[in-house]
């Protein structure tokens, strides 16, 4: 099988693995324990969260806060934002690029009375800095911005928005960093949150982080037994937790590594794409190197994927978590990109792991797919 869906998730490591059943075994103590063994297990806590900021060279720590994924992270943070600075800054500003999890949320604090601001998006699905600029005021309390876009793997001008946003000490910025971390450097700088999720740099479904420049910015939105600095109640999972540090360790210290092998790889995809006759390139070209979103105008995303699926290549049509939506997905809307040209696109991500021969054999299928197809291409 040829796994080209890593934006969806990707394959633990096999050290992650390993850690999170030695920690089970052996440290499976709770940290709030008053205990040898649960102070042992606090101690390990807290060294696995030294790690964490020690491996970004940050010029000040950020609280770790451990969480269940992305979403979890992602509705900890900006809830938790919102909900503190409601009485004085009640304007949020967002765009249509972010993940479910970060648009759902903003959408939901709307219909509670928040006034939400969209900025709008350029054709290299990039968010418009000067209109950025234009929404900026003393009333906006939280600014929200992914760092690398799950569905065509455009990045977003971190550092410059958050220099904006500095000039409003009011703002808050949070950037959802899910695809970013392993692919391109993260920034930390002028970021006061910034969500990550385990399973999609080679760590389990089911762990996150939350990184949170000063703790006190965050209304708790999970209340319980007041773990996780009290804004995410509930035992510790501490297993998960070191499992996710290994994977983090793995994937900062070859960024650079995994970024040049995956540009080879993508690069070659694009050649490649280019000397089909109806396939269009959707994913601008100063994108992160793991995906790429190809359109076949005349076919369905999901008969693409399906075709894809009996020659034994997973890919995905625009985002595991929109797929199942009949409505056309807002990141290629907002980009003009032309309607059969989203309903026929599909994304191809890569990972680590992905290598040269796995791309062979992709361009070998899609051969086949697309002379099963090239009819209905218009
Ligand atoms: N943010 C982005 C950009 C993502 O790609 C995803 C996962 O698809 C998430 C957030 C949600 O992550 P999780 O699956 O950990 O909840």
């Amino acid at each position: 099988m040829i796994y080209l869906d890593n934006a969806a998730t990707t394959k633990p490591n096999q050290d992650v693995l390993e850690t999170f059943m030695k920690v089970n075994q052996s440290l499976y103590f709770n940290p709030n324990s008053p205990h040898q063994a649960g102070l042992q297990a606090e101690q390990l806590l807290q060294q696995t969260k030294s790690q964490i900021n020690d491996l970004f060279n940050l010029k000040q720590n950020f609280d770790i806060v451990f969480t269940s994924g992305a979403t979890e992270s992602n509705n900890i943070a900006l809830k938790g934002v919102a909900y503190k600075k409601k009485a004085f800054a009640n304007e949020i500003i967002t765009s249509v690029l972010e993940h479910p999890s970060v648009l759902e949320v903003v959408r939901s604090l709307e219909s509670e009375g928040f006034d939400v601001k969209y900025v709008d998006v350029t054709t290299h699905g990039q968010i418009d800095l000067n209109h950025l600029k234009s929404l900026m005021s003393d009333n906006v309390g939280l600014v929200t911005c992914m760092h690398v876009n799950n569905i065509m793997g455009q990045t977003q001008p971190i550092e410059e928005v958050a220099q904006i946003v500095d000039q409003y000490p009011k703002a808050h910025l949070h950037v959802d960093a899910v695809q970013a971390i392993g692919k391109v450097p993260l920034f930390f700088e002028g970021v006061d949150t910034l969500s990550l999720s385990g399973h999609k740099f080679h760590g389990l479904k089911g762990q996150g982080i939350l990184f949170v420049r000063n703790i006190h910015q965050l209304e708790p939105t999970i209340h319980g037994g007041g773990q996780e600095f009290g804004i995410r109640s509930g035992t510790v999972n501490l297993p998960v937790d070191i499992a996710i540090v290994k994977a983090m360790k793995s994937a900062v210290n070859h960024t650079q590594e995994t970024y040049y092998h995956l540009s080879k790889l993508n690069d070659e995809l694009r050649r490649f794409f280019k000397d089909y006759h109806g396939v269009k390139i959707n994913t601008p070209e100063q994108a992160a190197p793991h995906i790429l979103n190809i359109g076949l105008p005349g076919v369905k995303g999901e008969v693409l994927v399906n075709a894809f699926s009996k020659y034994n290549i997973m890919l995905s049509t625009t985002s595991a978590c929109s797929s199942k939506k009949a409505s056309l997905n807002e990141v290629l809307l907002a980009m003009n990109i032309p309607k059969k040209q989203i309903e026929g696109s599909i994304r191809i991500s890569m990972s680590a792991y992905t290598n040269e021969t796995d791309i062979q054999t992709f361009k070998k299928s899609f051969n086949k797919v697309y002379e099963e197809v090239r009819e209905l291409l218009v």
